[in-house]
């Protein structure tokens, strides 16, 4: 079975208005045996084109998560993860800048992660929170160190929309393919799972107080990353918005994602020259002696 990702993708230019996109869907498996039969076919293809990009060597692979506290997003990381060698992948968590990261440009940070050729780098969180929680909060942005000139709240977020559209395009043109995926969680849903988290003692770690003020700026998070949808989801670096109310079919639909994703890069194993078979064949002869 293949899931359509038609519905899911960001069409360039597309206005993305999220209370238009579910946050569920009719599951795509019927039973939990169903589901796990095909979470584990989507893992085996996912092993095998990792190896493939590995040893191809040519691309990189960006995979950039945000959602709201409790969309999922560490456990669809772990989902991705579990079907991939971890030697080809790197999982990398973006909190509240340091006071080091607040001294240099919002870029410079996530920069510094990107991962390499025949890897897979995946950001929890990422550049995107420049304009997303800082918008939402724009006294962060009066604590980011910027020269007030260049601070220009009316400005300031097409300007970084312009500096992550151009930084997707660079990384595109240098062979690093990113795609980004929002887990699109209801109000409802993120509530239950806030409860969830404070009748659950081994769940207690996972909740902070903060969480329940952050609720008040609901509204304000979904325009932020509407606009944010608008203005960065491209061809080449299209944003995913994935109907999350639904853990495992969430789980489905981003494994889906990543498989197409690496489907698509023309990749090989490396070509095997006449002086290399030559070599071998040797090595051959000198083990079978
Ligand atoms: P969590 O992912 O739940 O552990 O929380 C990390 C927190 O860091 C979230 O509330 C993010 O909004 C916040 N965060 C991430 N990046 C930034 C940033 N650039 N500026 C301010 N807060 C951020
Ligand atoms: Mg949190």
């Amino acid at each position: 079975m293949t899931i359509d990702l038609k519905d899911y993708r960001v069409p360039q230019g597309n206005k993305a208005g999220l209370s238009r996109r579910p946050t569920i869907v009719a599951p795509y498996c019927k039973t939990k045996k169903a589901y796990r039969e095909l979470l584990e076919e989507h893992m085996k293809k996912l092993s095998s084109l990792q190896d493939l990009h590995y040893a191809s060597h040519r691309y990189a692979l960006l995979l950039i998560f945000q959602g709201m506290d409790a969309a999922g997003k560490d456990g669809a990381i772990r989902h991705v993860m579990s079907g991939i060698n971890p030697e080809g992948c790197e999982v990398f968590s973006f909190k509240q800048p340091s006071a080091e990261e607040l001294d240099h440009d919002f870029l410079w940070r996530t920069t510094c992660r990107l991962p390499e050729r025949g890897r897979i780098g995946i950001f929890n969180r990422s550049y995107y929170e420049d304009v997303l929680v800082v918008r939402v909060h724009p006294e962060l942005l009066r604590s980011q160190g910027l020269p007030e000139e260049l601070r220009d709240e009316k400005d300031i977020w097409q300007q970084r929309y312009d500096s992550i559209v151009n930084l997707e395009k660079h990384l595109h043109r240098n062979g690093t393919k990113t795609i980004k995926i929002f887990l699109h969680l209801s109000y409802d849903e993120q509530r239950k799972r806030f409860l969830e988290r404070i009748d659950e003692p081994d769940k207690h770690w996972k909740f902070s107080t903060s969480d329940i003020h952050e609720r008040k700026y609901w509204k304000h998070y979904m325009r932020a990353y509407e606009d944010c949808f608008h203005a960065t989801s491209t061809h080449r670096a299209p944003w995913y918005i994935v109907p999350a109310d639904d853990k495992e079919n969430a789980r489905l639909i981003v494994s889906q994602i990543v498989l197409d994703t690496l489907g698509d890069l023309k990749m090989s194993y490396p070509k095997t020259s006449a002086k290399r078979h030559l070599e071998l064949r040797a090595a051959k002869k000198l083990l079978v002696k």
